[in-house]
Parts: C-alpha cells; sequence; structure tokens
C-alpha cells in the first residue's frame, strides 16, 4: 500500500491535504518522495525558521538526543535554563513558562490573566472575561478555540469554554464600549495570520495599552506567529513600541520542534505559582536545545537586518506582477491580495511547479525561512511570475 493510502486509513482527516509526501529537505528546499524539490516560502507554517535541518540546529538536536533527551519536571536541565535566559536576553521577559505549541501557550496566558484578576480583586469580582479580536486565530483547544474571534470555529464541540468577549480590530469605539470591570486582559495578534495577514493599527494598538493601563488589564499579546524574528524585530511589539503584560510564542520559536513559550513581565512573573500549571513535555530537552540555536542565530549581530533586506527585495518583486493588488504585513510575514485569482487555486499551482506557499482567507500568505538566500527567493519568485504575471 502506499504512503498516502496507508496514511489515510490510520490517520484522522482533520486536515485538506496535498497529495505529497515530503522526505527530507536541506537549506530551503524540500523533497518529496518521488526526489521532486519544492523551494520553501512557507517554513511548514512558520516554523522552519531556519529552513531544512540547519547544521548547527541538526547538530545540537542530535546532540541533546544523545544526551537527554527527557527528563520530568521533578528536575533541572542546563539546556531549559540555557534557553530561557537566552530568550529571556532578547525579549525583556524575565519569566517564562514552557509548553509544546501556540495553544499551550495562549492556554498559558489565558490562565495567568485569570488568576491575576483573581489573586488581586478576588472570586467575587468576576473579573475573568479576556477581549479577543473578530477574525483573530488562538488555537485549537476548546478554550483557545472559544478565543477565536471565528463563528466558524464555534460549532460542534459545545459547551465552549466561558468569558471571551470580542471586539471589531482596530475599533477603538468598540474596545471602550466593551472594556469594562468583567475584563482581565486583552488579546491579540499584531498581524492577525490566519485571519488574513491583517495588522493592527498603530493608533488602536496605543488606545489598547492606554486603557488597560488605566483599568489594571493585561494585554496578552500572541506573536505565536509573528514572533522569533518573523516580522523584522524579534517579537512584532517592538515595532509597536509597547511591551505587554504576557506575550506567547510557538511555530518559529524552535525551528520544527515543538516549544510554546509563555513569556510574563513582573507584574505576571509570580501568579502561577507552584501546582497551579504545568506539562509532562513543557522544556524539554531537544526542544529547548532546538530553540537555542533559533534564539541565538535570530538575534545575533546582523541577522534581522537580512530579514528585513530580503524582505523588502521580495515585496519590491512582488509588485512588479500584474495580479498582485497589495502586500500586507511586515518583514518576512506577507500577504499577497490578488486581483482576480483564487488564493487556493494559486497554492496548488505553486505547489504543481515546485513551490511551497501559504493561503489566509483570500491572500496568498508567504512565511519564507529566514535564513533563505538570495538565490532560493529567485527561483520561487521566478515560480511565482509565471503564475502572477
Ligand atoms: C498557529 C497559531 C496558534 C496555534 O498554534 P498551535 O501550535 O497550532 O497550537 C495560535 N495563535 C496564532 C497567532 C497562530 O498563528
Amino acid at each position: 500500500m502506499n504512503t498516502i493510502d496507508k496514511f489515510n486509513e490510520h490517520v484522522m482527516g482533520t486536515y485538506g491535504r496535498y497529495d505529497v509526501v515530503m522526505e527530507k529537505g536541506s537549506g530551503r528546499t524540500a523533497i518529496d518522495e518521488n526526489g521532486r524539490e519544492y523551494i520553501d516560502f512557507g517554513s511548514g507554517i512558520g516554523t522552519n525558521s531556519l529552513g531544512y535541518c540547519d547544521e548547527d540546529w541538526a547538530e545540537a538536536v542530535c546532540a541533546q538526543v544523545k544526551a537527554i533527551q527527557h527528563t520530568s519536571n521533578y528536575y533541572y536541565t542546563k539546556v531549559q535554563a540555557d534557553f530561557a535566559s537566552k530568550l529571556a536576553e532578547v525579549t525583556g521577559y524575565d519569566k517564562m513558562f514552557f509548553g509544546n505549541s501556540g495553544a499551550e501557550a495562549n492556554e498559558c496566558a489565558i490562565k495567568i490573566a485569570r488568576k491575576y484578576s483573581f489573586d488581586k480583586y478576588g472570586k467575587d469580582a468576576k473579573r475573568y472575561n479576556i477581549i479577543t479580536l473578530v477574525n483573530s486565530f488562538h488555537g485549537r483547544t476548546v478554550t483557545t478555540l472559544s478565543a477565536t474571534g471565528q463563528d466558524v470555529f464555534h460549532n460542534y464541540f459545545f459547551p465552549f469554554t466561558e468569558g471571551f468577549i470580542n471586539v471589531e480590530a482596530n475599533n477603538i469605539g468598540d474596545l471602550k464600549a466593551k472594556l469594562d470591570d468583567s475584563v482581565c486582559a486583552v488579546m491579540m495578534e499584531f498581524i492577525q495570520g490566519e485571519g488574513g495577514v491583517n495588522p493592527l493599527d498603530k493608533a488602536f494598538v496605543d488606545e489598547v495599552f492606554k486603557l488597560c493601563a488605566e483599568k489594571d488589564v493585561l494585554v496578552i499579546a500572541d506573536e505565536v506567529q509573528t514572533g522569533a524574528g518573523r516580522t523584522g524585530t524579534f517579537l512584532a511589539s517592538e515595532q509597536y513600541g509597547v511591551k505587554p503584560d504576557v506575550t506567547t510564542l510557538a511555530k518559529g520559536i524552535a525551528g520544527g520542534v515543538p516549544v510554546g513559550v509563555c513569556l510574563a513581565n513582573e507584574k505576571c512573573a509570580g501568579v502561577l505559582s507552584k501546582g497551579t500549571h504545568g506539562s509532562t513535555f513543557g522544556g524539554n530537552p531537544l526542544a529547548c536545545a532546538g530553540g537555542l540555536v533559533v534564539v541565538n542565530k535570530v538575534s545575533s549581530e546582523g541577522f534581522l537586518d537580512e530579514v528585513n533586506k530580503k524582505a523588502e527585495y521580495i515585496r519590491s518583486k512582488l509588485a512588479e506582477m500584474d495580479e498582485v493588488a497589495g502586500v500586507d504585513g511586515l518583514g518576512l510575514m506577507m500577504g499577497i491580495r490578488l486581483k482576480t485569482k483564487s488564493a487556493a487555486d494559486l497554492c496548488k499551482a505553486c505547489l504543481d511547479n515546485g513551490l511551497l506557499v501559504l493561503t489566509a482567507k483570500d491572500k496568498l500568505r508567504l512565511l519564507p525561512p529566514l535564513n533563505i538566500t538570495y538565490d532560493e527567493i529567485d527561483r520561487g519568485i521566478e515560480i511565482l511570475k509565471g503564475l502572477l504575471v
């Protein structure tokens, strides 16, 4: 039986997959079981920040696997300490919790927000609502689905977790009307990823921070997709000139091994006390080893300048294509607005022509590996040109 049939016989059909079996990769090129090569402009949904099997990354992960692959959270490991310390240095957040995915990082943020208010204002204050934005995406667990501001996700799995209120992105009036004494946090993506690569306005972000500061409401930034250098700064919040109380990371932070991080500022650092949160795999040594290499590289001298230069180069090439109405997003997080063509059809056509891209709603989404070379960019752009001109 071929791989696809065997796979479908036993793995739940929760994804719409293309009929391609990926076997290996090197640089920014994935190779399928038939030896066909694909330039990667998708990074496994923004995850393979350093492309496929980066030498330093692979070496660190392999060395860790051979040293100690896991120990329970009853004990300490050096690699987790090193990863945490480097992340603290780079992000300016002193405290963090490690999980294994974006949804878990967000669950942790939600627990921090609710317990922060519970501890400070008491149970009777019922200060537990969290404002999230229309069209947001925060994950697939029951609670993060609740947090996700898209009705299509609020189906089948009733009853959902209560306590989420949606505000329209960039609508300050809506925010003011809903930010009452029942609210403990506002949670948002600076650029909605799955929602269509939609950046928030600076004025809206400033208003969120101003109102939240006045009311002692926490600001949670879901940087699962925008973080780890994706937008040209280590965190997208840097470009908005703000520091959220809590920031979550996952996707690109560890280069393709599963890590979710919930970063907390001083105000929230002690909220999750002993016994209030945990994860068997959280902070797993091989995941931390991968993460440490990514953070070291992305924060190294000149790396993000290169990311920004490449982003500008790609954007200038895209602007020359007839079918491109515009490109949204920041850095190497791009949502291409199309004039006439369907993003889904184009995504498939790219695949057929040897290029991996993504969609986000009706846009073609590009999340190339952060260390992609100009030669690889040019090869990908050539394929796009053939389809978009
Ligand atoms: C992908 C994503 C998530 C969910 O991450 P998982 O690792 O799939 O749980 C949450 N928030 C944002 C902004 C994302 O892009």
